[in-house]
């Protein structure tokens, strides 16, 4: 079985599954409780906050505990728009091929009166920072652009954007959560103002994350009731699973070179071998993506007959986002790259873990290509192709 869905999820790290055993076994006190059971819970959560904010170059108190990725975005984004609007400013600049977290909840706050504009991705599904820059106006309370791209890998020009927000005088919030762990990251030197990241895409526990706030930023509650995270996000803290997330993030970042270069090898191997394939294109840039991920359009077939076929070969892929995957409406990262329905329809993602071998990617190759074969051997748009009916557009 070969597990290449890396983009969805990670498989936990030993290291992170015994944090967090270990922790459930003999720290299950209340952090807020001031007996020593309590305080003992208190310092594995303040250690692990020290850990989270040491690898993006931030301090502990810029560090808030949320349930995930979609939780920290939607309240760095809840919380600009707020703190926008109090000195009357009502716009937000991001692009199209955001994660839903994002783009959902910018739909609910055009509802709620504020204008958004999304940039378009280019091509090579990267954004451009001379259009963030121009989409700016005195209006603007918020830009925010995703760091690398969940279905497509595309690492965006962050530092760029950050330091024309800095001059701008805009807050720029990223969603991080593909990036961390994966990619040298520094808020400081990057001019991020706030970052959303997810334990369960770097090896952590699923139902883990953080927002990292700049001090300063007033953030707003999502969820209201005790004082914990500093008042910003009330109940509980989740106090193994948020140490274990921690431990996940510092082993990711210390193997980071090691992996990135591994990894990056064995993806333009895989790029190679299916480039092969006729009528096949990858999809967003060849360099500036993930060094684990790998997209591809292939013409006259349906990507979800492709993912079917490929678990039957016992290789788990994925045919856009866990989220959209199950909708029969094409991506809408491939359809803002340009991908036109047809040819969107036909995407392959396979995103691949550190522990993927080179007989690995010799298997995943063959395999898509007899998949590929085989159904356009039945696809009536292959056949309008192949009589000329309609013209190839890969
Ligand atoms: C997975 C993902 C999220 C959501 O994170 P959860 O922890 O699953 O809520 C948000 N943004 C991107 C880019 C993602 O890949």
């Amino acid at each position: 079985m070969i597990y290449a869905d890396n983009a969805a999820t990670t498989k936990m790290s030993q290291a992170a599954i015994d944090k967090m055993v270990s922790l459930m076994n003999d720290t299950y006190g209340n952090p807020s409780s001031l007996y020593r059971f309590g305080q003992k819970a208190k310092e594995a959560l303040e250690e692990a906050r020290e850990t989270v904010a040491s690898v993006i170059g931030a301090e502990s108190r810029e560090i808030l505990f949320t349930s995930g990725g979609s939780e920290a975005d939607n309240q760095a984004i809840r919380s600009a728009a707020l703190l926008g609007k109090e000195k009357g400013k009502t716009h937000i600049v991001s692009t199209k091929f955001e994660h839903h977290a994002v783009l959902h909840t910018l739909a609910k706050l055009e509802k709620e009166g504020f204008t958004v504009t999304l940039l378009d991705v280019h091509e090579d599904g990267l954004v451009r920072p001379e259009e963030v820059e121009a989409a700016i106006t005195d209006q603007t309370a918020l830009v925010t652009i995703m760091y690398a791209n969940n279905e497509i890998g595309t690492i965006q020009p962050i530092s760029e954007i950050g330091r024309i927000c800095r001059v701008k005088k805009v807050l720029f919030h990223t969603d991080a959560v593909q990036a961390i762990g994966h990619l040298p990251i520094n808020v400081v030197e990057q001019n991020i103002d706030m970052l959303s990241a997810s334990g369960h895409k770097f090896h952590g526990p699923k139902g883990t994350g953080f927002l990292y706030a700049r001090k300063g930023i007033k953030l707003s509650n999502l969820i209201e009731g005790g004082a914990q995270e500093r008042g910003k996000r009330a109940g509980t803290e989740n106090v193994p699973a948020i140490a274990s997330m921690a431990v996940a993030l510092k082993e990711a970042a210390n193997k980071m070179e090691k992996t990135s270069a591994y990894l990056t090898e064995k993806r333009n191997k895989l790029i190679d071998g299916l480039s092969k394939i006729e009528h096949s294109a990858l999809n967003g840039d060849a360099e500036k993506r993930l060094p684990s991920n790998v997209n591809f359009c292939f013409e006259g077939i349906e990507g979800e007959s492709l993912l079917l076929l490929l678990d039957e070969k016992g290789i788990a892929a994925s045919s856009g986002s866990a989220c959209t995957s199950g909708s029969l409406d094409p991506s809408h990262v491939l359809l803002a790259i340009g991908r036109v329905h047809d040819v969107a329809h036909g995407s392959l993602r396979l995103s691949l873990g550190e522990d993927v071998t080179d007989e690995d990617i010799d298997y995943m190759v063959k395999s898509v290509e007899e998949v590929v074969t085989y159904l356009r051997g039945f696809s009536p748009i292959w056949r309008d192709l192949q009589a000329g009916k309609k013209q190839f557009i890969l």
